[in-house]
């Protein structure tokens, strides 16, 4: 995931800790070898590489972990009209490309890869046990980069709650999962930022047994002729995002909030009411920042709620 994990926890001896917070930290690696797109080895790059061979040879049998990642980022898929699509993987890495080298991607490579994107060609079967995958274009490729990180904080938290420790926060960067709150206290406070780290760009929430997800434009970005790109891409137009937008999810589905959040990034701050009403379970605020620097802020009422009195 190439980003910093950190681990607090709560536990009766420092062993028991060390261990489960290792246990942790090995489900979050083993995530990493099954989903990253960098390792040309892992069950992602293996399907990625099977797109378009069809039923059979391109069917590969895939872990259950990958299968619940997936279906849950679908119903964001779903949700955001095609905002957020896990299967955005041609255009990204034409995005990587332009950032290393500081040039758009070129029109024509840019719209052949735009073609290749499509989520409701993921078609994920079998059984719960043994799910199988197949994409069902040539060229379409899954881009875990929107929903893993969250999936593995919330996969931590779950592996040190099976070893008893029910009082724990795993930050994956930006995607931070939790279950009970410290002694004493009625939440875990978490800071997040709307852009930048001055306090009226900050929030303090108060979550237990919650996970929430940030996505915007102030860490990963490629600045080209004057307009800053986003690291998130519209999969429809194929271009990194300049609207400054920022959302924060907060939802006990830690995929659900990772995914949410970058598909509320891209839709725009207009559909903010529409995506939100159908996202029973999720609260959120978005911000965005408009050429003439005009800012527009959304929260449901729901995130008010979260809002720490204690920052
Ligand atoms: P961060 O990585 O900063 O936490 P996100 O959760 O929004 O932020 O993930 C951004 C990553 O998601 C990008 O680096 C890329 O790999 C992928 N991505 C970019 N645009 C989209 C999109 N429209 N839908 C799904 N995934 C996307
Ligand atoms: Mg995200």
């Amino acid at each position: 995931m190439g980003v910093r994990v950190n681990a607090v926890v709560y536990a009766s001896d420092e062993r028991n800790a060390r261990e489960s917070v290792a246990a942790a930290f090995a489900e979050i690696s083993r995530l990493d070898q099954l989903l990253s797109d960098y390792r040309p080895d892992s069950q992602l790059s293996i399907v990625n590489g099977r797109a378009g061979r069809g039923v059979g040879l391109g069917t590969t049998e895939i872990d259950p972990a990958f299968a619940e990642v997936l279906r849950d980022s679908l119903v964001i898929a779903e949700r955001t009209g095609g905002a957020f699509d896990p299967s955005v993987g041609p255009v990204v890495q034409l995005w990587r490309t332009a950032r290393k080298e500081h040039r758009l991607p070129d029109p024509a490579t840019l719209a052949a890869a735009v073609a290749c994107v499509g989520w409701r060609d993921i078609d994920l079967a079998g059984s719960p046990d043994h799910p199988t995958l197949l994409l069902r274009r040539p060229g379409m490729k899954l881009d875990p980069g929107a929903f893993v990180k969250g999936f593995g904080a919330q996969r931590a938290v779950n592996v040190l709650s099976a070893r008893g420790i029910d009082r724990a926060m795993i930050a994956i960067a930006g995607d931070i999962s939790c279950s009970r709150p410290p002694p004493g206290e009625r939440g875990w406070r978490v800071a997040v930022s709307h852009g930048g780290d001055s306090p009226d760009r900050i929030t303090t929430l108060s979550l237990r047994h919650q996970s929430v997800s940030t996505a915007g434009d102030t860490e990963q970005f490629v600045e080209i002729d004057g307009v800053r790109y986003s690291h998130i891409v519209d999969p429809r137009t194929g271009l990194g995002l300049t609207n400054h937008a920022s959302a924060t999810v907060v939802s006990v589905n830690a995929t659900l909030a990772d995914s949410l959040d970058t598909g509320l990034c891209v839709a725009g701050i207009e559909r903010f009411e529409e995506i939100m009403s159908r996202s029973p379970g999720c609260d959120a605020r978005m911000e965005t920042i408009s050429a003439d620097g005009t800012r527009l802020v959304k929260e449901t009422p729901g995130f008010r709620r979260l809002i720490s009195p204690d920052p």
